[in-house]
């Protein structure tokens, strides 16, 4: 046997390079903690972009898929599954109003994907309206109602009929939406877009804006879902009753799944309309209930909103050098600083913490909401160590 490949260099050569890759090679985590292959620990605050909310390797989780695995793993949907049964029935009791149905896919943009066919198919028009600094996803549709314009330009042409309109300017977003709009599609958080919060005032002008016109109003919680901003769903901080959610990421714990909850107004979906082979597999059901077990177990919900306003008020107590804001809710937090962020992302990993960006000036930390408080306060004291060096 020769010497061990050289893993990076591997990877490096044989994918098609979409990735911008750091020189960490991940090889173990447990809890808030992930080890590279050279040993090295560090507080994991970028969670496989906020998947690992109840942290790596929880025993509740590990074992479920465990036992699944070796149970069965594949059920198409053409046939019924009890722990599929048993997750439907968790997913309405924890999500408000009148979300009690359910489309099962495997990632978020899929999600999406399918609420844009949806919306279409129930109302029978062709308009998305979605906002600027959004993102959903980077499949053709998806992609069609995501801003950034690196993303979009090299796969025009893209969907026709969405119209993107500035978030948070509520007469601006309001006058995209009209009788030709089959949808509206918003995150509350923006996160790649930069960790922005919408304004109460906004998120109700659109919503009866919506209602005016007979637009579905979708809610894309992909990255704020799961109890990440100190509720369930970041839209119950504003009493929103949503047409239609999208949850994935942090669902399944790392298992992909993607989830479409639809309320009352998304009725009438033709047999046949949308599918999915892998959607909905025995697998990926059985982590996504142990997932939402621990949430409620361990009421990761609360703990989240606890936590978030630790960070921010360890953050701002000392006001670091460099910061010109910190935004977000519960534990989906970004400082946005007054340079470029990317340059801290080294450092902070140098010092035992891994973050990420969302945006060129927005340092993102999207820590598991079972990280402890002596963890979170490392984390902390970290960032600002490494702020007030560099100033
Ligand atoms: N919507 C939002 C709000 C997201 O943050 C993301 C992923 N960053 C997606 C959709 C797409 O999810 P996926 O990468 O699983 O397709």
């Amino acid at each position: 046997m020769g010497p061990e490949p050289d893993w990076m260099d591997l990877e490096d050569r044989h994918e098609i390079g979409v990735y911008a890759k750091r020189p960490i090679s991940l090889e173990r985590g447990e809890g808030a903690r992930v080890w590279d292959s050279e040993g090295r620990e560090y507080i994991d605050c970028v969670t496989g972009v906020g998947v690992a909310l109840v942290g790596h390797a929880h025993p509740h989780v590990t074992r479920s898929v465990a036992a699944q695995a070796g149970t069965l793993v594949s059920a198409y949907e053409i046939f019924y599954s009890e722990v599929r049964g048993r997750l439907l029935r968790k997913l309405a009791s924890v999500l408000p109003g009148d979300l009690d149905r359910f489309f099962l896919c495997n990632s978020g943009t899929e999600a999406v994907e399918c609420t844009l066919k949806l919306a279409r198919a129930v109302t029978g028009r062709p308009g998305i309206v979605s906002a600027m600094r959004g993102y959903h996803g980077k499949t053709l549709g998806a992609l069609s109602a995501t801003w950034g314009k690196d993303y979009r330009a090299p796969a025009e042409p893209l969907l026709p009929g969405i119209r993107h309109a500035p978030f948070n300017n509520l007469e601006k977003f309001c006058a995209a939406v009209d009788e030709t709009t089959a949808a509206v599609l918003l995150e509350v958080v923006q996160g790649e877009g930069g960790i922005r919060v919408a304004e109460a005032e906004f998120l109700e002008a659109v919503e009866q804006r919506c209602r005016e016109m007979g637009a579905l109003l979708v809610i894309d919680e992909v990255q704020t879902g799961c109890g990440r901003t100190g509720k369930f769903l970041a839209l119950e901080h504003f009493g929103l009753e949503p047409d239609m959610v999208c949850l994935a990421k942090a669902l399944a714990g790392g298992v992909p799944m993607g989830v479409v909850a639809c309320g009352r107004r998304v009725h009438g979906v033709p047999e046949r309309f949308h599918s999915s082979t892998f959607g909905g597999n025995p697998l990926a059901c059985a982590a996504a209930l142990a997932v939402l077990e621990v949430i409620e177990s361990e009421g990761l919900v609360d703990r989240a909103e606890v936590l978030g306003e630790r960070f921010r008020t360890a953050i701002l107590d000392e006001k670091p050098a460099g910061v010109r804001k910190v935004r977000g809710l519960g534990l989906m937090i970004g400082l946005e600083l007054k340079k470029k962020a990317g340059r801290f992302l080294g450092p902070l990993a140098d010092r035992g913490v891994l973050a990420m960006l969302a945006g060129n000036t927005v340092l993102r930390f999207l820590p598991p909401l079972t990280i402890t408080e002596a963890e979170l306060d490392r984390v902390a004291d970290t960032v600002k160590g490494v702020l007030s060096d560099a100033s």
